[in-house]
């Protein structure tokens, strides 16, 4: 089963500062469409199970989104179709882990040069993205790493999740796109408006300077909502790694027994526990850490 209505669990890591951290293990929400990515996805698929719609959408050679809507398709018996960065991936023999999965899964797959892939944003204007579209009968796309209008309600469910599980002051995420920040920010402005909770987003890719424009559009509650970026965390930009980063994942997977991904949460848990180090306020406080998946991303 895909959706269900069981909390995903949230358990204790450590206290630094003052600050008990604590992670909510959203990888655990379903095992191969995992993460914020069937969060996002939600509302999209129950809308094309009742349109019949063929869902297309695009991604590269480890995209945790294309390997989630795949999946997800191959569960629900929708058909889905994979717009994918890189010609040279028609050859099957380069494929890792993610596309084997995704073609496993009956996603159509369509290679397209990366001058094409960028066209991506505007498909309407891209005669070849419009010649792949128009083999499908009925099709709904959505945009890369899975984030529009419907993903946002996906997302803000979380929060109403956590609101049951504990009273938390800080939550932090992995922003790529910026769809689960905007989501987590309208759940909370839904759930309680007044609420204590701060949202920081920790983006992964450098110097991203149209994030906060680009959650702006998604979250419709942007203004009532008590949230941030914090820059300072994405290790040399997108897919990009340190040495410091690897013994982090080392470390943090030998004492909590908790596997996160080098793309996104890595980043993400080294973020919160150096914040909390660093912090001087001399609040006590709960801060949540949301595990968002990506775990595929690492497996061979
Ligand atoms: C895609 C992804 C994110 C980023 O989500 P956005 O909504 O694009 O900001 C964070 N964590 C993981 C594991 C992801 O796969």
């Amino acid at each position: 089963m895909l959706f269900t209505n069981n909390p995903t669990p949230i358990v204790y890591l450590d206290t630094i500062n003052g600050k008990k951290i604590y992670i909510k293990q959203d990888y655990l929400n379903h095992l191969t469409v995992s993460g914020n990515k069937l969060r996002k996805l939600k509302y999209n698929l129950l809308l094309a199970q009742k349109s019949g719609a063929t869902l297309i959408s695009f991604g590269g050679a480890y995209s945790n989104h294309i390997a989630a809507l795949a999946s997800a398709g191959n569960v629900l018996n929708l058909p889905t179709v994979g717009i994918i960065r890189g010609q040279e991936l028609a050859d099957k023999s380069r494929w890792g882990h993610t596309l084997k999965t995704a073609s496993d899964n009956e996603m159509q797959l369509h290679f397209v040069s990366r001058s094409v892939y960028r066209e991506k944003d505007f498909p309407d204007t891209s005669p070849e993205i419009q010649q792949i579209i128009n083999q499908y009968p009925n099709t709904t796309v959505i945009p890369e790493g899975g984030s529009n209008k419907l993903s946002v309600f996906g997302s803000a469910e979380i929060i109403a999740e956590c609101e049951q599980q504990g009273d938390f002051d800080r939550l932090f995420c992995a922003c790529g796109t910026g769809g689960t920040l905007a989501g987590l920010i309208d759940g909370v402005a839904k759930q309680s408006p007044m609420s204590q909770y701060h949202l920081i987003g920790i983006p992964v890719l450098k110097g991203h300077t149209g994030l906060a424009d680009d959650i702006c559009q998604l979250s419709q509650h942007h203004k009532e909502v008590n949230w941030q970026l914090n820059h300072n965390y994405h290790f040399g930009g997108y897919a990009k790694t340190t040495n410091e980063l690897k013994e982090f994942i080392i470390d943090f997977e030998n004492k909590y027994k908790i596997p996160i991904d080098p793309i996104y949460t890595a980043k993400l848990c080294y973020a919160v526990f150096d914040l909390a180090r660093k912090n001087t306020d001399s609040l006590s406080e709960n801060w949540l850490i949301y595990h968002s998946g990506g775990l595929q991303g690492i497996a061979k």
